[in-house]
């Protein structure tokens, strides 16, 4: 298995508020290999406080918990919405702070994905690019319900608008996926940095074509190229 990761501020933000992590722990091999993207908001650099937070917390809570390994993915993405919850509310300077957080867990050719917010998770195996998660957002619900159609989401003045993000309440919701990667196949995550840029098929170009870290940084720098207006991250792993 070969990763590859990429983050940048991008041409507009003053700050990168993304936080991306790749792990293994040698005494949990039975956990394979943890990667993470999170993309934080807020105000006072608080951002990058919850989202450094959330890949922080995930992390060792994975390698640290018990049981499976699905149910350990599930219960350490609980742990990273509460230890941003507690931090938001233990300072009034980062009241509203909070993050999105899309990770997968790679066992071998099986791969844990759990999400929640908008950084999203492709699936990348020849010529078919899949979006793998899917966005916590007002507009994606919209295009759901057959109210929107995705060009007008893309550009709808409520795009950023999260239904669901890590630090909000107590408890999150987590969406959980499973998959089996075919040998060759490609797994991307990233932030909305990189999707409101480079449309699916040009990032399936990008991969297939690349060794993962070539790829990543080959996406980043294709964000920037047109507009870069938002932090970028980007992760990729080839089977
Ligand atoms: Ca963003």
């Amino acid at each position: 298995m070969e990763i590859g990761q990429a983050t940048h501020v991008g041409r507009r933000r003053a700050r990168n508020e993304d936080s991306l992590a790749v792990a293994e722990q040698p005494r949990r091999p039975d956990r394979g290999v943890l990667c993470a993207v999170a993309d934080g908001m807020g105000g006072h650099a608080a951002g990058h406080v919850a989202s450094r937070l959330a890949v922080e917390t995930v992390v060792q809570s994975y390698f640290e918990a018990g049981g499976e390994a699905r149910t350990a993915l599930a219960a350490a993405v609980q742990q990273a919405n509460l230890a941003v919850w507690r931090e938001a509310g233990a300072d009034p300077a980062r009241q509203g702070m909070g993050t999105t957080l899309v990770c997968a867990a790679l066992l071998g050719r099986r791969a844990l994905l759990a999400n929640v917010g908008d950084s999203r998770a492709y699936l990348v195996a020849g010529p078919v690019v899949r979006q793998l998660t899917r966005d916590h957002t007002w507009v994606a619900d919209q295009v759901a319900q057959g109210r929107l159609s995705a060009e007008a989401a893309e550009r709808h003045p409520y795009r950023n608008v999260l239904t669901r993000s890590l630090g909000e309440l107590q408890e999150v919701e987590v969406d959980l996926f499973e998959l089996e990667l075919e040998p060759g196949a490609a797994l991307l995550l990233c932030s909305d940095g990189l999707t409101r840029h480079v449309e699916p098929e040009a990032i399936r170009a990008v991969v297939v074509a690349e060794p993962p870290q070539r790829a990543a940084e080959r996406l980043v720098a294709l964000a920037n190229e047109r507009g870069g207006t938002d932090n970028v991250s980007v992760i990729v792993v080839r089977t």
